[in-house]
């Protein structure tokens, strides 16, 4: 049997199908795809690909590598179904067309080894941060790490987050009281905040504690699946959907579930309940999770009157930020005001928005390390833009988002500083 085969006669080729069907080829979201910017060629849009899908999926072509590729290069920013009339859905699409290519022509390289490294034991995490600085050295600076030799995937400005060992779930007690305790929230890390953000984990907690939020630390937890999911790899996904959904079940109803990551965000929320659509009882369980999860400054803003929140923040910032809106965040999720409110209350106004501060960074998580040209070149415009502001911070509301702009100032040499938003929350209420 062709390995493609698995996956025409798997409910995957149906589902995908559904999705494709609906394109009624108007081009509406060429206008707004950023690898088409870059590139100028159909087949890299939406339009373009779905009309690739639908010959591959009645066998009218042959899934050869180049096309592939083609299928491959898609950032995952979702622009294209914010913009889609007709309701396609892109965040479908992507993960079941890779699913079809990774069947066929097994996955790229370092796709291979990204998800490798995510499905291995904790103590493989425990080797690598051992084994991290024969290869990068550290800088006398908040720079994260640099390469020492030429590395392949790695260039020479990468930025290079420091991996911590043992992370900050295995150093943390099971919860984190806060002194007269209003609510209990359950906090989800997603593997960046784990291992190489720990910072930002302490900083979520330092700020949900001193608003009266004691914070649970669900020890079961495991990578969202993100990096799987999006590769395509949906066996795996789902695997590790049941693992979470068992590891936050143990909360008591309808407690909050906080994370700092836009994109571990939107796949508990969003695709946990497709991952799990096989069985209605786990599709259900996942839907009624997903209402429980919030990204901290949905849950800040849901939470508290924004007069209390500004007179808890007793050390303003004294300088005006730019905030770049995570894909995953914004589109992914619909979170847009939250976090702005929040900066705007922090620095007493001073939020100044950059051009198309939700237009992608360019990192999509292993998109930029296969599709680097194209990635180096979104982080080009928007790493302008945000220089054009004449702020010295760009604060946003993902590690992943982060690795990317602070790799982009360090090329461009912007001179500016790239924070998560739980950074300036925790300056502002003065337990940094
Ligand atoms: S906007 Fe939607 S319907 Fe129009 S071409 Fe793009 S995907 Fe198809
Ligand atoms: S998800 Fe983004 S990169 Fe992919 S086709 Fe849509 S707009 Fe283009």
């Amino acid at each position: 049997m062709a390995p493609e085969n698995s996956f025409f006669e798997s409910g995957l080729l149906d589902e995908l199908k559904t999705e494709l069907d609906k394109c009624v080829r108007c081009g509406e979201c060429r206008s707004v795809c950023p690898v088409y910017e870059q590139l100028k060629l159909e087949k890299f849009t939406s339009r373009g690909r779905i009309a690739l899908l639908d010959a591959i999926t009645s066998r009218d072509l042959e899934l050869n590598t180049p096309l592939g590729q083609t299928l491959d290069n898609c950032i995952m920013c979702l622009a294209c179904q914010e913009k889609c009339g007709s309701q396609v859905k892109t965040e479908r699409i992507i993960p079941l067309a890779r699913a079809l290519v990774s069947r066929k022509q097994g996955l790229p390289f370092i796709k291979k080894l990204v998800i490798k490294g995510l499905t291995l034991p904790e103590k493989t995490i425990r080797q690598a941060a051992l084994l991290e600085p024969l290869a990068f050295k550290s800088l006398p600076m908040e720079s994260g790490l640099r390469r020492r030799f030429p590395l392949p995937y790695v260039d020479q400005n990468q930025y290079i987050p420091r991996l911590d060992w043992p992370g900050f779930r295995a150093s943390s007690p099971e919860v984190f009281p806060a002194r007269g305790e209003k609510t209990t929230v359950s906090f989800f890390t997603g593997c960046l905040a784990n291992h190489a953000f720990t910072q930002q984990a302490a900083n979520l907690v330092k700020v949900l504690n001193a608003l009266g939020v004691s914070v649970q630390i669900p020890k079961e937890q495991i990578c969202c699946a993100a990096p799987m999911h999006v590769n395509g790899e949906i066996t795996i996904a789902r695997e590790n959907a049941l693992k979470n959904l068992e590891a936050l079940s143990g909360r008591p109803a309808g407690q909050k579930i906080v994370i700092l990551c836009a994109s571990c965000g939107f796949t508990l929320k969003k695709v946990y309940p497709h991952l799990l659509a096989d069985s209605p009882e786990l599709a259900e369980k996942a839907r009624a999770m997903a209402d429980d999860v919030m990204d901290i400054s949905e849950f800040l803003i849901s939470q508290f009157d924004p007069k209390l929140l500004e007179e808890h923040f007793t050390r303003p910032l004294c300088q005006g930020l730019t905030y770049h809106d995570p894909c995953h965040l914004a589109r992914g999720q619909g979170i847009l005001d939250q976090p702005r409110h929040l900066l705007n209350l922090i620095s007493r106004g001073g939020l100044v928005e950059m051009e198309k501060p939700d237009q992608c960074c360019g990192s999509g998580g292993t998109y930029g390390l296969v599709h680097k040209d194209v990635s180096q070149q979104i982080l080009k415009a928007k790493m302008i833009r945000a220089e054009k502001t004449g702020v010295k911070l760009i604060a946003t509301g993902c590690p992943a988002c982060m690795i990317q702009l602070k790799s982009g100032v360090l090329k461009y040499q912007t001179g500016q500083k790239v924070v998560h938003i739980v950074d300036l929350l925790a300056t502002a209420l003065g337990v940094k």
